[in-house]
């Protein structure tokens, strides 16, 4: 499959790195596929496995924009705050722009979060990882078990598959859609 990265052996040095996509402005699908093949054309990131999108309703924020999002599994030797900025970088190619006061809760043309990084933790005014909010987050766990279901969170103890039928028994209210890629935008790399 065109996003799926034919060698999954491990890179020299390299991290196995998770990462969630999300948009909710836009041509949101289209954006997230495009970002795919940025990071599969960037010299220094080498993609595994890229999860189907999802349609989710807004969590934490009140808007009417919904949300597709993904989840992408990586390989990399960048150090995790380089790999940040580089996620921030292309965040912007694609019309991001954030406002100086930090609320995280604004609409996003896109949006790329780290997940895990390894068994990583990592907690300063750049970058927390693993990601605090991922495990309260369906739109996060449902994609992301179809990359990493047998991952341990390295703070729970838990597969990632375990911690989503946690988060299902937890908050049986959140509600998310499976969709299906735009046909056409990951064929026009080949
Ligand atoms: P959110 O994704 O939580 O809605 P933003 O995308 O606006 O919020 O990110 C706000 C800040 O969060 C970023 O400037 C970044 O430095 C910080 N941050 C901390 N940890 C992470 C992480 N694991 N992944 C992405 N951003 C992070
Ligand atoms: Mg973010």
């Amino acid at each position: 499959m065109s996003h799926t990265h034919p060698d999954t052996s491990t890179h020299n040095g390299a991290h196995n790195v998770v990462i969630g996509l999300g948009a909710n402005l836009e041509n949101r699908r289209e954006t997230l596929q495009k970002t795919w093949l940025d990071i599969q054309s960037h010299p220094c990131l080498f993609p595994v496995a890229l999860s189907s999108p999802y349609c989710s309703q807004p969590v934490d924020m009140t808007s009417p924009h919904w949300f597709i999002n993904a989840v992408g599994l990586i390989q990399t030797s960048l150090r995790p705050h380089l790999l940040l900025r580089l996620l921030h970088d292309i965040e912007q190619r694609y019309g991001r722009r954030r406002t100086s006061v930090r609320n995280g809760h604004d609409d996003r043309t896109l949006d790329l979060d780290l997940l895990l990084y390894d068994d990583a933790v990592i907690c300063d005014e750049e970058l927390t990882v693993p990601h605090p909010r991922m495990t309260d987050r369906l739109f996060v766990m449902v994609p992301l078990v179809e990359v990493a279901a047998g991952f341990v969170h390295p703070q729970h103890g838990k597969t990632m598959q375990m911690l989503l039928d946690d988060l299902r028994r937890r908050k049986p209210q959140q509600e998310i859609r499976p969709h299906c890629w735009q046909t056409g935008v990951f064929e026009r790399s080949l």
